[in-house]
């Protein structure tokens, strides 16, 4: 019987192993199969407090893991796939044994989201991505392009400038959604060309399989053309991860899962923190700051369950 299990080790997971094993509850950190987050996947993080210069997002991690495992967090690479509540006591599925704990914190963050076109699995990793860190470097001297009008999107093209000859941004609106400096940033370097109004609507791969050109067509004149790009990077956003919770915990409709009180679900023992339930911010410091707060409710319904 484990005190407190905590599913995801991104910024939320971290920040909850820190508060939990402080606290002396030696917490099991079950990280899945994005150990890190999506901080892991990113380049320098300009706006986590106490980094004046910025910091490499692996690197903040790496940190925020090193800090939980000196206080006594534990890890485990297992993957929860269900979930459900015994008695007073929760248990996950991890791989494919059953833990059980006294309290939960779920953590299990957000995916990248795909555009769901035909082939789209057969080319992830030939010239299709989510993760412009991972494979940005694969992609030297020739035209890439990245789909999207958000941060990420405008923070993806700014690395690739590093590497690539060329990188179209594929926007479907006229404007960005990003923040004011990620926007000048983006305007401001002439190896970005935006392409506004656009969608892709197929990908074109060569006979042995790798991307060769996106076929775009423009939404206001539905006329189409074919671009040629080595690489297509996908940055329009991200989905929650909360499949093993799906109809045992509330969730809106977009499958976010619904807290009270900030770290609270309807089940007591049981606590949510970090993109799995945040729509609206989804900030690594938001991210933390929920982490810690559901550390902090586990922690007193553990009290509360002793007295
Ligand atoms: P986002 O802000 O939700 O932006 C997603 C973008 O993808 C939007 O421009 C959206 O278009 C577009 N999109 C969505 N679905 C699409 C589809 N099916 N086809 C084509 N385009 C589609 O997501 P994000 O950029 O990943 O950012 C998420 C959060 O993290 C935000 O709060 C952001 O501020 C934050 N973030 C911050 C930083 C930073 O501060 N440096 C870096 C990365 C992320 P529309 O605009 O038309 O809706």
């Amino acid at each position: 019987m484990e005190k407190v299990i905590i599913v995801g080790s991104g910024c939320a997971g971290l920040t909850a192993a820190i508060y939990a094993a402080r606290a002396n509850l030696n917490p099991l950190v079950l990280e899945g199969r994005q150990p890190g987050g999506q901080l892991s996947t990113t380049t320098l993080v300009e706006n986590f407090p106490g980094f004046p210069e910025g910091i490499d997002g692996p690197q903040l991690i790496m940190n925020m893991h090193k800090q939980a495992e000196k206080f006594g967090a534990r890890f485990s690479y297992a993957e929860v796939a269900d979930f459900d509540l015994k008695n007073k006591n929760v248990r996950v599925m991890a791989d494919d044994e059953w833990l059980e704990t006294q309290s939960l914190i779920i953590a299990s963050g957000a995916s990248a989201r795909y555009l769901g076109l035909d082939d789209e699995e057969k080319l992830i990793g030939h010239g299709l991505t989510s993760c412009a860190t991972c494979d940005g470097a694969f992609y030297k001297n020739v035209p890439v392009c990245v789909i999207g009008g958000g941060d990420s999107a405008a923070e993806e093209s700014l690395f690739l400038t590093r590497f690539a000859s060329k990188v179209y941004l594929i926007h479907r609106r006229d404007r960005m959604r990003a923040s004011k400096i990620m926007q000048e940033r983006v305007f401001a370097n002439k190896k970005i060309e935006p392409i506004w109004n656009t969608v892709v609507t197929k990908y074109i791969s060569d006979e042995k399989g790798e991307m060769r050109a996106v076929r775009l067509r423009d939404v206001r004149t539905n006329e189409e053309r074919e671009l040629e790009v080595m690489c297509v990077f996908v940055a329009i956003g991200h989905d929650p991860n909360t499949q093993a919770y799906k109809g045992k915990l509330e969730t809106d409709p977009d499958g976010y899962l619904i807290t009270r009180n900030l770290a609270e679900s309807k089940h007591p023992g049981v606590f949510i923190a970090g993109d799995v339930a945040d729509r609206v911010y989804k900030q690594a410091v938001t991210a933390a700051g929920s982490g810690c707060a559901a550390a902090l409710e586990a922690e007193k319904y553990l009290r509360e369950l002793e007295s």
